[in-house]
């Protein structure tokens, strides 16, 4: 998941003096059915005066909290602070959904701009001297205020931002620091348009049907139909995007064409021209450095972990280490079964990284009979999306009404309300599933609004879900891979967690909690997607609305752990590359590629198994808010996994444990600590063994 960060913008614009508020429709609260975003009525040359005028008024807000002549308490300071910025907020919400969903050249262009700019208002609000000093007196007075827990996480979170922001520092380091935001706010955007630019230039155009050797049809027509979208009608395409390479590399029989697409995939961002990243990320993790030096740490991985459950770089090196051994082990035996495969079928070639997906696919068949194309009639995405609602349904009790009454940004989104159990209003949820160019790849969650309750006002949450799934093609529907089913879930469990949302600041609500901790709702999510009682629910046929048959259930379930020593091992590689780029503790701008070599070599990753993502087209952690951060997930899988096992232990959908999640999870945001509420959910700390057993690496 990746939330979008506010994003400001303030240089002189010939654009806002032709505007009134008027005919703006950013600056006033949306007049729309749950006042969704009007998005007809929005056009580009709106953002930038809205991140314009919201700036100017929260800096008149803030200012007014500074100079009321009442000495500071939590009410006209904190409180006060948390009511700032809605139209920054509104403008900002808008701009980021639509940015990762419906950029262009446009868009990307205010985005670039608006970056350093809101860097900088960021930076001029957490080092303003006078407001820090009013935190600051409300936060040593703390113990005697009688504050709620949510309220004092409020303070805390206040408190601790402004000091980790250097509202400590001296007035020439505070200049120094500004500068190192300005510049890492501008090379972070920079770098993740490369990604995007690299993914969609290459192409590979397929001309003779030979080279279409061994591809099941329904990838075929898919080709053929990207073809005839990029002009080369009659001929086949695939792309580095991957619903189209995935299942290229799964069953072209082509070796050659394998290793160019996997190739072009591997070196994206990483061919010596003007989208080349090496340098910005070089540049990035040395800011980062000297940033945390600044701020008195010893590395940017001290400064990001003291506020995750983590706590300390050693923290997730330890743990890391502990999955490392097993899953490196198991991951040499499955190269090893795959090396007996090509020899078996009378070649003497040593397996590459591009033959693996080919091979792991036909081992998986002949080991369990079962073929990721079996599956896919099943895994209608209507059908999969209606599974995941039931699997919530049954759970929280609440409703997923579709609405075609409300506006849409695209009409391959769909709009759904979602309602408790006796018909009264939780929030939106949007869901957009399906490529397009003007799309970032991957699948995330978002907001256009956040859940809060501020002075008794209620604030309804408008929520989005967003994928690249497969798309419908020729006649079929949108039939997808179990991986993407387990994306949908994924999330949707994001989707709920800003949904159930019950917290009073927009500060602490829904999503707002450490890096950490955040995956735990969605992760949780995919376990439901494919027990054998849940599927029985949702997976039918496509034509003939068969529920899946009980055959291949058992198939599925008997073939859960192949493979899970690669996939561990792709993920764990990128977790410690991570690890390394932000446990520098000197600002220098390395050699990308000797240091992820050597990063790469530490832990001894085999050459058969590329990591999930090479630096020059990580996002995650140059270009996303997961930089010291990767490790995240399967650190929330250890939560899932065990959470899970409540669930395992009483029944699937059972009452009492789905209210204790709701009521200590979901619920709650980040208004206390995690490691608390996953207690009070579950009555103890978790362990590691459920992951591993879930994993099959023990
Ligand atoms: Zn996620």
């Amino acid at each position: 998941m990746k939330k979008t960060f506010l994003l400001l913008f303030i240089a002189g614009l010939i654009l806002c003096s032709c505007l009134t508020q008027d005919e703006n429709p950013l600056f006033s609260e949306f007049d729309t059915p749950f006042q969704v975003p009007p998005f007809d009525r929005i056009q580009e040359e709106h953002y930038l005066p809205a991140f314009k005028e919201g700036m100017d008024q929260q800096n008149k807000e803030i200012e007014a909290i500074i100079i009321d002549p009442e000495s500071p308490t939590f009410e006209n300071t904190i409180e006060a602070m948390e009511n700032t910025g809605s139209l920054l907020r509104r403008v900002g919400s808008v701009f980021g959904v639509l940015n990762g969903s419906m950029t262009n050249d446009d868009m990307q262009k205010i985005a670039k701009e608006v970056a350093p700019l809101e860097s900088k208002h960021r930076d001029d609000i957490r080092l303003n001297d006078k407001l820090f000093q009013r935190i600051k007196a409300v936060y040593e007075q703390k113990d005697k205020l009688d504050l709620t827990t949510e309220q004092n996480t409020l303070l805390e979170k206040y408190y601790k931002d402004f000091v980790r922001s250097g509202a400590n520092l001296d007035e020439e380091k505070k200049a120094t620091l500004k500068e190192i935001n300005q510049e890492l706010s501008i090379l972070t955007v920079k770098f993740g348009d490369n990604v995007l630019k690299e993914n969609n230039r290459f192409e590979m155009v397929i001309d003779k049907k030979e080279d279409l050797a061994g591809l099941p049809q329904a990838v075929i027509t898919g080709a053929a139909e990207a073809a005839k979208e990029r002009g080369h009608e009659g001929k086949w395409v695939f792309t580095i995007h991957k619903p189209s390479m995935i299942p290229f590399l799964q069953y072209s029989e082509k070796r050659d064409l394998r290793e160019k697409i996997f190739k072009a995939y591997i070196n994206k961002g990483d061919n010596n021209d003007e989208l080349d990243n090496k340098a910005i990320l070089a540049k990035i993790a040395a800011l980062r450095v000297k940033r945390a030096n600044l701020l008195g740490y010893k590395t940017h991985a001290d400064y990001v972990l003291e506020d995750n459950m983590a706590k300390k770089p050693e923290n997730v090196y330890k743990f890391l280490d502990q999955l490392w051994k097993p899953a490196l082990k198991m991951a040499k035996r499955e190269a090893m079964e795959l090396q007996e495969m090509i020899r078996k079928e009378g070649h003497d070639f040593k397996l590459q990284p591009w033959d693996w997906w080919y091979y792991a696919e036909k081992l998986k068949k002949a080991k369990y009979e079962l073929d990721e194309e079996m599956l896919r009639p099943y895994f209608k995405l209507e059908n999969v999306r209606e599974g995941a609602f039931s699997v919530a349904s049954k759970l929280y009790g609440i409703q997923f009404i579709e609405r075609t009454d409300i506006p849409k940004y695209h009409e391959d989104a769909k709009v759904f309300e979602v309602k408790e159990a006796d018909g009264s209003h939780i929030g939106i949820l949007y869901t957009d599933y399906f490529p397009r160019a003007s799309k970032r790849g991957g699948a995330w969650m978002n907001s256009f609004r956040k859940q809060s309750r501020l002075y008794n006002k209620e604030i309804h949450p408008v929520i989005t879900n967003n994928g690249n799934f497969s798309k419908p093609t020729g006649d079929s529907p949108a039939l997808i891979s179990s991986e993407e089913v387990s994306t949908l879930f994924h999330e949707f469990g994001h989707g709920l967690h800003g949904l159930l949302s019950d917290c009073n600041y927009n500060r602490l609500s829904g999503t707002s909690v450490s890096r950490d901790f955040v995956e735990l709702p969605s992760q949780i999510m995919e376990n439901w997607a494919f027990e054998p009682e849940v599927l029985k629910m949702y997976a039918k046929h496509y034509e003939t609305g068969e529920v899946i048959p009980q055959e291949l259930i058992d198939k599925l379930k008997k073939a859960k752990h192949f493979n899970q020593g690669f996939e561990t091992v792709e993920y764990l590689a990128a977790s410690f590359l991570d690890m390394d780029w932000h446990t520098l503790a000197e600002a220098k701008e390395l050699d990308v590629d000797k240091f992820e070599t050597e990063s790469l070599n530490k832990i001894g990753l085999i050459p058969e198994i590329i990591v999930r993502y090479k630096s020059p087209y990580f996002n995650h952690i140059f270009s996303g808010g997961y930089a010291s951060g990767y490790y995240s997930y399967i650190w929330a899988e250890v939560l899932d996994a065990d959470a899970f096992e409540a669930f395992k232990e009483t029944s699937l959908f059972d009452q009492k444990t789905a209210q204790a999640f709701r009521k200590n999870v979901l619920e709650r945001g980040g208004t206390e600590d995690p490691m608390v509420l996953y207690k009070r959910f579950r009555g103890a700390e978790p362990t590691v063994e459920p992951l591993l057993k879930k994993r099959g690496l023990k």
